[in-house]
């Protein structure tokens, strides 16, 4: 790309006015750049804490109450706060096993909550209508990993 061009003032003391102003403008291209890049890593920090706070409070009322599970974080909230696990457990045969949510076909945006219907216990498979799952937890790390049926 050819360099701006910036049209050369007469006088003497308008020139050096110009340059004076280039320079500026050069310099806080990257001091704002940096400040930009500084300000959406805080950003993206704070989220990934919110993003965590909610899993962990969901957590909590799983622990303490079983329920309900709506409202949840969504998967990529998990995600971002660490918990890349949720684990389940049939509702009919009482089987648990722990979902690895980044490798989910579900859209990202899905909400954890929304999943209970959606992840059906393999073992049951022939047993009539596949019963939903019981959301359990969500963790940072699957124990076992099974792939989502
Ligand atoms: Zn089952």
């Amino acid at each position: 790309m050819a360099p701006k061009h910036h049209p050369t003032p007469l006088s003497g003391g308008d020139r050096k006015a110009l340059t004076k102003e280039l320079g500026r403008a050069r310099a806080m291209t990257t001091i704002l750049a940096g400040q930009a890049a500084e300000a959406r890593a805080k950003g993206e920090a704070l989220i990934r804490q919110a993003d965590k706070l909610l899993c962990e409070s969901w957590n909590e009322r799983m622990w303490a109450n079983g329920g309900p599970i709506d409202p949840s974080p969504t998967v990529d909230q998990a995600i971002n706060g660490g918990f890349a696990s949720l684990e389940i457990e049939c509702s009919r045969c009482k089987t648990r096993r722990d979902v690895d949510l980044a490798a989910l076909r579900h859209p990202p945006t899905t909400f954890v909550h929304d999943l209970a219907g959606r992840l059906r216990c393999s073992k049951c498979a022939k047993a009539g209508p596949r019963p939903s799952a019981t959301l359990l937890q969500l963790m940072s790390r699957p124990r076992l990993a099974v792939p989502e049926t």
